[in-house]
């Protein structure tokens, strides 16, 4: 089975040579794409789809979700809205609500969060627990995670919970439930943060995960400056999430050993912080990406076109540096080479948009520009 896409008014596919096309036609076959180039020159397929000028994008790849939560914290943004800090305790409310909701209702709340962001054009999605904070809640977070995605983390050191002494709950979350989890996951990560976990508590769980086959990747400077950055590029972490407090060695860490610096503007907006300096990780040769972060506290979007609107507006990216962070740096930092961009061979997750360009993600905010999302993923 194969379809050509004809008449793409601005084609997005990362080619090194002529990453962006106008006029251009592009064929899938079997779920690939199998061809790129000029309009006039796509070769005939089974089927043809004239899209008459509108722009074509690979997917949004969003590297960081805590999708697997129930409850809502409208409270606690309205206070801080009204001047009251974030402190990393918050997320010890949304535990409480989750653990209660029943296997079927926090499915069915992951479902909704799912359709809406792939409705807004999002193919791959990263999905964390970390909401269960006890054994059999880790486990069933990840359980109903993997039934959306491939690319499920194991958060257990997201915070220390009620009732907990440190040193006590890292012995869980590295032991018994380590061991419950790590079958339903493909990643480990920590919140390495002041009033979370520190540098030695940090390096403890991702080793440990790393033990049992997990793949590390860290949340780290969201809230100040901390070594959570150092230590990901110490232990050869995919991504690097927050960024937004780096010193001078963080960037050049990054820069040095390829670790993402995944960026969460969806965070600052929602928290009233400073944003991240995207140009000064750029400029250093980081290779960025782009995410929601989607949690009920912090960052309640799952839309990838409004952070890519921030990315510009806020982090001074370029509408095309934030197109590619939210594509090929979130494959980047999900370690995919079939997804992110459209080149030959890719997956073809495909997004056409309701505009001629793709500066119109965010030139238009708020605007639903995604016309179509064709893709084979779950
Ligand atoms: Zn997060």
């Amino acid at each position: 089975m194969s379809t050509a896409y004809l008449n793409i008014g601005e084609l997005t596919t990362w080619d090194e040579e002529r990453p962006v096309q106008r006029d251009a036609g592009l064929v899938v076959s079997d779920g690939r794409v199998a061809w790129v180039g000029d309009s006039s020159a796509t070769p005939a397929a089974d089927d043809a789809v004239d899209l008459a000028g509108a722009a074509m994008i690979p997917g949004f790849v969003d590297s960081h979700t805590h999708l697997v939560f129930a409850g809502d914290r409208a409270a606690e943004f309205e206070a801080r809205m009204a001047g009251q800090a974030y402190t990393a305790g918050g997320i010890r409310t949304t535990v409480t609500a989750t653990r209660q909701a029943s296997d079927e209702q926090l499915a069915g709340l992951v479902a909704a969060r799912v359709a809406e962001l792939r409705s807004q054009g999002t193919t791959t999605v990263e999905i964390k627990s970390g909401y269960g904070l006890d054994v059999e809640a880790e486990a069933r977070s990840l359980r109903i995670a993997g039934q959306f995605t491939p690319e499920t983390t194991f958060l257990g050191a997201h915070v220390v919970p009620t009732g907990w002494a440190a040193d006590d709950y890292l012995a869980l979350v590295t032991g018994p439930m380590l061991a419950a989890c790590a079958p339903h996951a493909r990643w480990v990560d920590v919140f390495c943060e002041r009033g979370a976990f520190d540098a030695d508590q940090a390096r403890t769980v991702l080793r440990a995960g790393m033990d049992a086959g997990l793949e590390p990747r860290i949340h780290a400077g969201q809230l100040g400056f901390g070594p959570g950055v150092q230590l990901a590029c110490e232990l050869g972490a995919a991504a690097a999430d927050h960024c937004t407090y780096l010193d001078a060695a963080d960037v050049a860490a990054l820069a040095d050993t390829g670790v993402v610096a995944g960026l969460l503007p969806g965070v600052e907006f929602s928290t009233r912080h400073p944003y991240p300096d995207a140009r000064r990780l750029l400029a250093a040769g980081v290779r960025v990406a782009l995410a929601t972060d989607c949690n009920p506290g912090t960052s309640y979007t799952s839309s990838m076109p409004f952070c890519i609107a921030l990315a510009v507006r806020e982090l001074g990216m370029t509408p095309l540096e934030a197109l590619h962070a939210a594509t090929q740096g979130g494959a980047w930092s999900l370690r995919r080479d079939d997804i992110g961009h459209l080149r030959p061979g890719a997956r073809a997750d495909l997004v056409v948009l309701n505009a001629p360009s793709h500066v119109h993600l965010s030139y238009r905010p708020g605007v639903p520009l995604v016309a179509g999302v064709y893709s084979t993923a779950r």
